[in-house]
């Protein structure tokens, strides 16, 4: 991929909104912006910092699309470190198009998606665990969320790896005096104090992995699925809980027709419920096509609610809904306690052991407060003030780095306790910090960056 030619892409989402922005960046963007921009006072400079109003035309000398303002940012300092040009037209999936057009008319490229971010980071504007903190950021769903990506877009990811990274190059610097002096009265302490740089900088990697799970919560919000026989009340309850805790319903990607996801803001975080309603009979979801789905369900669940109906007998279909999720952190939920009651607390201790026990009336909203108050104790545990600057790391792609580099570590470590030659462990760490690298992109691939910016927006 070229990163001379000009590209264009319209950086506001489709749809009727108030405006719309098309972005233009590259060498040419100025050039088109004054060949197709005609300011109050006719042909115009478009200097940085300033911000013009006039008609875009469809071509130079050709008739008036729309009246917009124009903006240019000069390279280097610019969000790609290009030359950038933004156009804001009014709102409209047609009146951006229409100048998007005539853009790519006077030669700019339609950009694919994340090509404005690829480019920033190809021109050394962010690193890429900074662009990916772009797009996370576009993504985040809640309010943790969002500050999480937006600390890993300000480098705060960035900064830790870069520290463990010099440490490790030090390290490394030190094997390699310690092999040109062959003497054993150098050898030694050198190799101790390799040891104990390798262990802090292992330590810390350890500690970002061990993170992973909890930023990864913090990030898209705790999944927790409510789990039960038809008729329970899974849907009502969930509904309550929605309408209750004023949750924001989700349509998810990816998700089916069938269940329903609602987002819930407690104060500990935010925790996205799930009905399985869609999963119809346990004996079914367990055995037969439904059981993968369901499964998946499950293990990516932080805590499962066992639904049960107050007002009839346990029976076995709620003794195999909870073997299901036997191996889950678990909540009891008795519903329709509006009703006469057919559960006693025994039976309901047969069937969850010692997980808490809530009982709650979907049709009354009763009991709820006490669910999800149990929901964010049993997802978020107690209130630990582990502090916001707690660095995290929430992408699968860094921690299998992480991961890669702990190894890598793991094998210095132990060439250096059995006294290898110190050529190995310098391997090992050069590895390491290889690994290390793929986290801020300062080791990359085209087929990685490819799969990262293939996951982001048009003209971003
Ligand atoms: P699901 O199959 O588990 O999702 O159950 P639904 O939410 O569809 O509820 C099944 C039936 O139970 C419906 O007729 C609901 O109106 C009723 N229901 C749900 N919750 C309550 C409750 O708290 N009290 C009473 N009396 N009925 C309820």
């Amino acid at each position: 991929m070229s990163v001379s030619d000009t590209i264009a892409a319209i950086a506001t989402p489709p749809g009727q909104g108030g405006i719309a922005i098309v972005r233009v960046s590259g060498s040419q963007a100025i050039a088109i912006a004054r060949a197709l921009f005609r300011g109050a006072r006719g042909a115009q400079v478009i200097e940085p910092r300033r911000v013009y109003v006039g008609h875009f035309l469809d071509r130079p000398d050709g008739s008036r699309l729309d009246e917009v303002l124009v903006f240019a940012m000069r390279a280097p300092h610019s969000y790609t470190g290009e030359d950038i040009i933004e156009i804001q037209c009014h709102g409209g999936s047609i009146v951006s198009r229409r100048v998007l057009e005539a853009v790519l008319g006077m030669g700019a490229r339609l950009a694919e998606p994340g090509e404005f971010t690829k480019r920033a980071f190809l021109n050394g504007r962010l690193d890429l665990a900074q662009a990916e903190a772009v797009a996370d950021m576009i993504a985040a769903r809640t309010d943790a969320g969002l500050r999480l990506a937006w600390s890993q877009l300000e480098g705060v990811l960035s900064a830790r790896v870069g520290r463990l990274s010099q440490a490790l190059l030090q390290a490394r610097a030190l094997c390699e005096a310690a092999i040109d002096f062959s003497d054993d009265d150098i050898r030694e302490p050198t190799c101790a104090e390799i040891a104990e740089m390798v262990g802090q900088v292992r330590a810390e990697i350890a500690k970002l992995i061990a993170g992973f799970r909890r930023a990864q919560v913090r990030y898209e919000g705790a999944r927790v699925v409510l789990v039960g026989k038809p008729n329970v009340g899974k849907s009502s309850l969930l509904n309550a809980i929605a309408g209750h805790e004023r949750a924001i319903v989700t349509p998810i990607a990816g998700t089916t027709r069938d269940t329903i996801e609602v987002m819930v803001s407690l104060a500990e975080g935010a925790v996205v419920l799930t009905d399985t309603a869609g999963i119809r009979h346990a004996a079914d979801a367990l055995e037969t096509a439904g059981a993968e789905r369901a499964r998946a369900m499950l293990n990516a669940a932080s805590c499962a609610v066992v639904v049960l109906d107050g007002a009839t007998p346990v029976d076995a279909d709620d003794r195999l809904v909870a073997q299901a999720v036997s191996a889950t952190t678990v909540i009891a939920a008795v519903n329709k306690t509006d009703l006469a009651k057919q559960i006693g607390e025994a039976d309901v201790r047969e069937l969850v052991g010692g997980a808490p026990i809530v009982e709650v009336s979907a049709l009354l909203e009763t009991g709820l407060e006490s669910l999800t108050d149990e929901i964010g104790r049993a997802v978020f545990g107690p209130k630990v003030d582990r502090g916001e600057d707690e660095v995290m790391m929430f992408r699968a792609r860094h921690r299998d780095a992480a991961l890669r580099a702990a190894e890598a570590l793991g094998r210095a470590e132990d060439a250096l306790a059995r006294e290898a030659p110190l050529e190995l462990v310098a391997s090992d760490l050069s590895e390491a910090a290889r690994s290390l690298g793929e986290i801020t992109g300062a080791v990359t691939t085209e087929d990685v960056l490819g799969r990262i910016f293939a996951d982001f927006c048009i003209g971003k």
